[in-house]
């Protein structure tokens, strides 16, 4: 059976609800194709009491990773639509998707206006 994404000797940092590759039902073929499906360096997921700096230099690496990864986009979208609250998923880490995910909240909203404001408009047309 293939592996999961992130097989992380550090996932005991994840709570274990989290682990990527757990509900492997749901996940889609792009895991088999995944870079990181041996991240032996611990590069995806933070140990506890991690210091900013190797936190930082950590995700670096990772997102040098994903972007030479095949399923960078299906990993990405994965880890949005989950979605995934802990390591770097798609070349972003949790709270780049946080920003990612607000942005699309704020789209849809204005989009949602827009629609309701020409509806208005052809109604009252
Ligand atoms: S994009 Fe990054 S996190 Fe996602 S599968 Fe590829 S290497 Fe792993």
């Amino acid at each position: 059976m293939p592996q999961p994404p992130h097989s992380s000797l550090q996932v005991a940092a994840v709570p274990a609800q989290r682990v990527p590759g757990r509900d492997r039902d749901q996940d889609g073929p792009w895991h088999t194709e995944a870079v990181c499906r041996r991240d032996e360096a611990g590069l995806f997921f933070a140990p506890s009491k991690e210091p900013t700096a190797a936190r930082l230099s950590r995700e670096d690496a990772a997102k040098r990773v994903c972007a030479r990864c095949p399923v960078m986009v299906e990993c990405r979208e994965h880890a949005l639509l989950q979605p995934e609250p802990y390591g770097v998923w798609g070349g972003l880490t949790a709270a780049e998707r946080r920003v990612v995910l607000a942005r699309r909240r704020r789209r849809d909203l204005e989009l949602k206006k827009a629609a309701r404001a020409t509806g208005r408009i052809a109604a009252a047309g």
